[in-house]
């Protein structure tokens, strides 16, 4: 049942890539021509398929509109010099896939679909992999219940598509943040590990508060007491203090960034001073006024870095010195040449596909 010997390719017959600008791509809004679709039925996932990228019919029933049951993962391909393909980390979206599924009470997928679907979709659509520096091809693999019923259980059939959307560097600009006190995006005993739809609907809502105040994301503190930085937006964060870089322990309610673990790595292979531990608000605040707040940024697939200009807290704000050499850019720059292929990869993190 979990081995594909060979996926079923349906390609299409109508092109889009000539109408795609490679030199101007923003982020994820173009959709490359084919797609790869599995069903989940009867028990048992089904052998996946690529199809040309189209819309998808559900009945109005389906448990993904009434009880939410939805998740995803977020990844890039990345194309080098020579034209090869390469992911980065893959094992770990996989991974990290599972967990999410099994929290939210939705089947498993083998490792083989994910990982052998998608290096087949990649192959069949490489000519949309872009070769422009900072460029990739951003994967969206995701997962929803398609099975039907107004009652409150999970469905008994999913679907698992991968698309995929060629996009240009993801550049954030300045990012000012508002440290919130009052929503939380997740709670202990809750769903803020998994990469779960519902997730991201449930931080809108704040995030639109802190923009009509002048900022442009949310910095997440601990649903209890409010006392500890946990995330930015859909992002992990760093904070440097002095020359130590810090980030919060992942938790029930934090997401575990495959960025941010190899940030962590890769800041202890350049010989930077790490610490995983809660990050209280007030040593934050405490560190801008008496300037020893360097850095802060945050860390996920899309941005790789995004660096925090300053951050709002009890209707005041605080703005962060621009650094020269900072961590951030450091960071940024040793992990996006092992993605796109520039430099030795010691960590083994890079896959060809
Ligand atoms: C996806 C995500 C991240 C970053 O994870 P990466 O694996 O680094 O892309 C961080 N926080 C949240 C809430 C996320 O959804």
């Amino acid at each position: 049942m979990n081995s594909i010997a060979q996926i079923v390719v349906e390609k299409t017959k109508s092109s889009k890539i000539g109408q795609v600008d490679f030199d101007h791509l923003s982020f994820g809004n173009i959709f490359s021509d084919h797609m790869l679709v599995c069903d989940y039925r009867n028990g048992a996932w089904e052998l996946p398929k690529i199809i040309p990228y189209q819309p998808i019919s559900l009945d109005p029933a389906s448990k993904i509109f009434h009880y939410g049951q939805s998740i995803f993962e977020g990844m890039k391909a990345y194309k080098d010099k020579e034209g090869s393909i390469w992911l980065f980390r893959p094992l770990d979206n996989h991974k990290r896939f599972n967990i999410s599924a099994k929290r939210m009470a939705m089947p498993e997928l083998p490792e083989e679909f994910f990982l052998e679907g998608l290096k087949t979709l990649l192959r069949v659509d490489e000519a949309w992999i872009p070769k422009k520096e900072g460029s990739s091809l951003y994967i969206r693999p995701f997962m929803f219940a398609s099975g039907k019923g107004f009652h409150a259980s999970p469905a008994d059939e999913y679907k698992f598509i991968i698309a995929s959307a060629p996009s240009g560097a993801y550049f954030s600009g300045k990012v000012k943040v508002l440290i919130e006190e009052t929503y939380s995006r997740s709670a202990n005993g809750g769903v803020g590990y998994a990469k779960a739809g519902g997730n991201y609907a449930g931080q809108f809502y704040p995030t639109q508060l802190a923009i009509q105040k002048g900022y442009n994301q949310v910095i997440w503190t601990d649903d209890n007491t409010h006392e500890y930085i946990e995330e930015a937006g859909a992002m992990n964060i760093f904070v440097r203090i002095k020359d130590t870089l810090i980030t919060a322990p992942t938790s029930d309610r934090i997401l575990d960034g495959i960025t941010r673990k190899s940030i962590l790595d890769i800041a202890k292979d350049e010989g930077m001073q790490t610490e995983v531990r809660k990050i209280n608000v007030s040593e934050v605040v405490e560190a801008a006024k008496n300037g020893t707040l360097m850095e802060m940024f945050g860390a996920g697939t899309a941005a790789v870095i995004s660096p925090i200009s300053g951050f709002g807290y009890r209707n005041k704000d605080y703005e962060l010195p621009e650094l020269a050499n900072s961590y951030g850019a450091r960071l940024k720059k040793r992990i996006t040449d092992i993605q796109y292929n520039r430099t030795e990869d010691p960590f083994g993190w890079r896959y060809r596909v």
